[in-house]
């Protein structure tokens, strides 16, 4: 069987082995060469931030930013599939402003398997004025396969918050709002926010404090880089 590789558009050859045909697992097209999965560095869990998926070793498992975090009540848990390196970025840049959609599918199947029916699983959303810029939003194109409720908007009127520090970031005006359909879907229930990018874990407090307010038992996040 052949196909090409998403990221170099080589021919990727996928030999089937008998070990892996014996194992009975379903066979899944590759997206990616060997050689450029080994670019994008996955993060060991052994090795980051017990709470944010960071990559090192720290103190009590938790790095510097979650420490602090933490200071001020916030525990969220967060975990993250790859680190945010430069081909990462790359990838982001191809994908999310250069609107590459194919590229999508490089890392669907992370989320495929890590994510599973017991959880409720919301997608950050992005703004219609983004929406129709790129033509679709980068997060639901991970969870293509995955079963997910698209329960938040963004709050339009949202203010630039790069001047801010963490404390003002965080108490400044919530960037989203909470479709009304959708209350009684995350009552009482765990969610798994999942976005594209762990930076300072602003964007994901915002909208688990929303769906913590709004009723939902407990909130943790997926991305795909940290
Ligand atoms: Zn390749
Ligand atoms: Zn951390």
């Amino acid at each position: 069987m052949k196909n090409k590789c998403l990221w170099c558009n080589k021919s990727i050859n996928n030999e089937l082995t008998l070990s892996f045909i014996l194992s009975f697992k379903s066979y899944q097209e590759q997206s990616l060469c060997n050689e450029c999965l080994h670019l994008f560095k996955a993060i060991n869990n052994d090795l980051c931030c017990h709470m944010c998926g960071r990559s090192g070793t720290f103190n009590s498992n938790k790095c510097s930013d979650c420490l602090r975090w933490q200071k001020i009540g916030d525990s969220l848990i967060n975990h993250s599939f790859f680190q945010y390196n430069d081909v990462m970025k790359d990838y982001m840049q191809k994908y999310k402003f250069n609107g590459d959609y194919r590229l999508r599918k490089m890392f669907c199947k992370y989320f495929e398997q890590y994510l599973n029916s017991d959880m409720i699983i919301i997608p950050v959303p992005v703004s219609d004025k983004t929406f129709n810029q790129r033509g679709f939003n980068q997060v639901e194109g991970f969870l293509e396969n995955v079963e997910y409720l698209n329960a938040l908007l963004v709050n339009e009127d949202k203010q630039t918050q790069s001047h801010l520090n963490r404390k003002d970031r965080i108490s400044t005006k919530q960037p989203f709002k909470l479709k009304h359909s959708m209350k009684n879907n995350i009552f009482n229930r765990n969610i798994i926010i999942v976005d594209d990018i762990y930076t300072t874990g602003t964007t994901m407090r915002h909208a688990g404090k929303l769906l913590i307010d709004n009723g939902a038992k407990n909130v943790q996040g997926l991305t795909l880089a940290r």
